[in-house]
């Protein structure tokens, strides 16, 4: 069930008083519209009626596609620590209300970055699994390793037998395009699951590059 609530937010910039709506939880299946609000960047992002100024909203937002089995739990945070300390609270607080016994087969993602929330849901959209495009985006990124730890690989689309990613390099200023065959895609996907890789959460996970790293770092013949 989608849910929201009336605030009045005080614009930090010019002090104008705005009556925002904020919503909690979003179930895809509800709105086609709440949906496109939110991939548009529009769902939690402050905007001043008065001077413009926009900001992410502090509040977490619970995102469910029954369609997709995927749920995300989304709590803005930069801070590592803070960040270490939300999962842990997410994941002790399902295992005491017995919530996971209701999702079987589904994926759970524990995420802190709004553009992180979006990808996700691209991904899941196009049919296809996060584990597998985290760990596409380490072999991308290591075909140049000097340049590795500055760029950042995002999910793009997927269309025509090819999935294409949106790699940044801070340091250039610099976006590129790669595109991997899906072919490639499916050969990891196979790889992974055989190396015991579930395509399902038994809890709330966290699945980021540094994931699909360490997934790569136990499959050595993956390459
Ligand atoms: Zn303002």
């Amino acid at each position: 069930m989608s849910i929201n609530s009336k605030q009045s937010i005080k614009c930090p910039e010019c002090s104008h008083l705005n009556e925002v709506t904020v919503w909690s939880s979003i179930t895809s299946d509800d709105s086609v519209d709440l949906k496109k609000d939110l991939l548009s960047g529009k769902i939690n992002i402050f905007k001043c009626e008065n001077c413009s100024h926009t900001a992410l909203l502090p509040n977490p937002l619970l995102y469910h596609d029954s369609s997709k089995k995927l749920m995300l739990s989304f709590t803005p945070c930069n801070d590592e620590a803070t960040k270490a300390q939300l999962f842990k609270n997410i994941r002790e607080t399902s295992k005491n209300s017995e919530d996971l016994k209701n999702l079987v087969d589904y994926n759970l993602r524990f995420v802190t970055n709004y553009d992180t929330m979006l990808e996700k849901i691209l991904i899941f959209d196009n049919d296809l699994h996060d584990k597998v495009i985290e760990v596409l985006k380490v072999l991308i990124l290591t075909q140049e390793p000097e340049k590795a730890n500055d760029r950042i690989a995002v999910f793009g689309k997927y269309e025509d037998d090819y999935i294409e990613f949106l790699i940044r390099d801070k340091k250039e200023n610099q976006f590129y395009t790669s595109r991997i065959p899906f072919e490639s895609y499916n050969t990891i996907k196979t790889q992974l699951a055989q190396s015991g890789v579930k395509y399902k959460s038994f809890d709330w996970e966290i699945i980021d590059i540094d994931y699909g790293a360490s997934l790569l770092r136990g499959v050595n013949n993956i390459l």
